[in-house]
């Protein structure tokens, strides 16, 4: 581009700017660098021929003010942390992008207290030794899932790399192609056994196996009969899959381990939300598996963390591999583990203190209590000509688990005027804090089964300063 021979000569200088009133009242909360940072990108800016300069004596002081706003509002945001708070209007309980599970208050606890003070993390305190920091939670998903024995790693994808790195490595995995999963994230079954050095011996079709295909199947060279949940998408019509327990028989016959990997890690009887049953992880090892393995922060509503458990034996092969080393839970992580579990184990109620439950667990008459009064405090904040409307809707549980099955939910729907609906909800989203939320028929879509009573301020205060910029 072709710029004129006095452009410099009207850019001012980053000292003018940084003088101007407005910069220099960012400068006391917000550090020297993000100012400093801001305000030469946008000089360089206008030098590129980037930002329009205006050249009018009579009208630079009034610029300069503008320039040294907007910088002032670019630090303000350079300088906030990078991860942050975001209100969750989706009704996505477990929003993978969003951070999966929320964390009991007695998680919280319990995890900034392990963070604050030493620990006994990897200590026995009754005799000074060494100790494993898997003890810590050991006993409590053995009570809690009836496993012999269990390891924590610090996701679910590490839990299935590591069993079959070390059960497997060099031999024949078996697998139905019906299970034959991708999780999002590029988390693909056939690529993570290469990974893990196994083959995958796949059998029957996409929507059918028999039990016959793995008795076919099972050779010298077998180390696993592999099963994956089918956690995000269903095979539905003529179909026909083989469970834990129809493979029990050949596996004692054969000597072959059954692997489970759920996914989710649902401990409670999801049916009771209205929801279908997912295998729980008791049920899975009292039906057949040798192993399983599950998140910490699906539904079990914990941490991020991986979690095998069952056969004694082969959980002290995991923990003898150097592998575990690289996969090693984190303390925290654990610490939150520990808590959530404790809920399970303690509480008549789980439901009513774990937070992913808790929203899973809402009665649709409540949410649309609370929708009806919150659109009532949202008509004083929007403008004129945005239309609300309560509508019925579906709440989605989210992190691949139960993917063709909603829960009813009142949506709060605004037709937002003059305004595109999509640069609102791209508004909401770059306002602190970040909004998110569906748009659906040019409408904004509201679910509050996932907003904490306490954010519906918050939330009604960013749609009012979108709706009115
Ligand atoms: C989610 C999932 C995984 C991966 O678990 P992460 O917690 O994301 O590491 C693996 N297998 C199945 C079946 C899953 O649903």
């Amino acid at each position: 581009m072709s710029l004129p021979k006095d452009h410099y000569r009207h850019i001012p200088s980053v000292g003018t700017l940084i003088a101007a009133a407005p910069t220099r009242d960012v400068l006391a909360h917000c550090p020297r660098w993000a100012v400093l940072q801001e305000t030469r990108a946008l000089v360089q800016a206008m030098r590129d021929g980037e930002e329009p300069i205006v050249t009018k004596d009579e009208d630079k002081d009034a610029w300069h003010q503008r320039l040294a706003v907007q910088i002032a509002s670019r630090a303000q945001e350079t300088a906030n942390y990078s991860l942050s708070r975001v209100i969750n209007a989706t009704g996505v309980v477990l929003h993978t992008n969003m951070g999966r599970a929320l964390l009991a208050p007695a998680a919280i606890e319990h995890m900034a207290n392990v963070a604050a003070n030493y620990s006994n993390l990897e200590l026995d305190l009754q005799t000074g030794e060494r100790g494993s920091r898997y003890e810590h939670v050991r006993q409590l998903v053995c009570d809690l899932t009836g496993a012999q024995d269990a390891i924590v790693v610090n996701n679910n994808a590490a839990a299935v790399v590591l069993c079959l790195s070390v059960f497997a490595k060099d031999r024949d995995v078996i697998l139905a192609r019906g299970e034959l999963v991708e999780i999002g994230g590029s988390f693909r079954i056939p690529e993570i056994m290469e990974l893990s050095g196994c083959r995958l011996r796949e059998i029957g079709t996409t929507n059918r196996v028999h039990l016959r295909d793995y008795e076919t199947a099972v050779s010298e060279d077998t180390a696993l009969l592999l099963k994956v949940h089918t956690s995000n998408y269903r095979v539905i019509g003529f179909t026909k899959t083989v469970s834990a327990a129809d493979l029990r028989p050949l596996a004692d016959e054969s000597g072959v381990p059954i692997m489970y990997d759920l996914g989710a890690g649902c401990l409670v009887d999801l049916g009771a939300f209205g929801l279908p049953a997912e295998p729980t992880v008791q049920e899975s090892l009292a039906s057949g598996a040798d192993i399983v393995t599950f998140s910490g922060d699906k539904l079990l509503g914990g941490p991020q963390v991986g979690v095998v458990a069952g056969r004694a034996d082969l959980i002290d092969k995991l923990k003898k591999h150097q592998l575990l080393r690289a996969f090693r839970v984190d303390k925290l992580c654990l610490a939150a583990l520990e808590a959530t579990l404790r809920i399970y184990r303690d509480t008549q109620a789980p439901s009513t203190e774990i937070p992913c439950l808790q929203m899973l667990g809402l009665s649709s008459e409540s949410i649309a209590e609370r929708a009806k009064k919150f659109s009532e405090s949202l008509r004083g904040v929007l403008p004129g000509d945005w239309q609300m409307q309560l509508r019925s809707g579906q709440s989605q549980v989210g992190a691949g688990s139960s993917p063709e099955n909603g829960l009813p939910t009142t949506l709060v729907a605004i037709a937002t005027g003059s305004s595109q609906a999509a640069t609102v909800e791209t508004a909401l989203r770059r306002h602190r804090p970040a909004v998110m939320l569906r748009v659906g028929g040019g409408e904004l879509l509201i679910d509050l089964r996932t907003v904490d009573p306490k954010d519906e301020d918050a939330l009604t205060a960013a749609l009012g300063a979108v709706a009115n910029q």
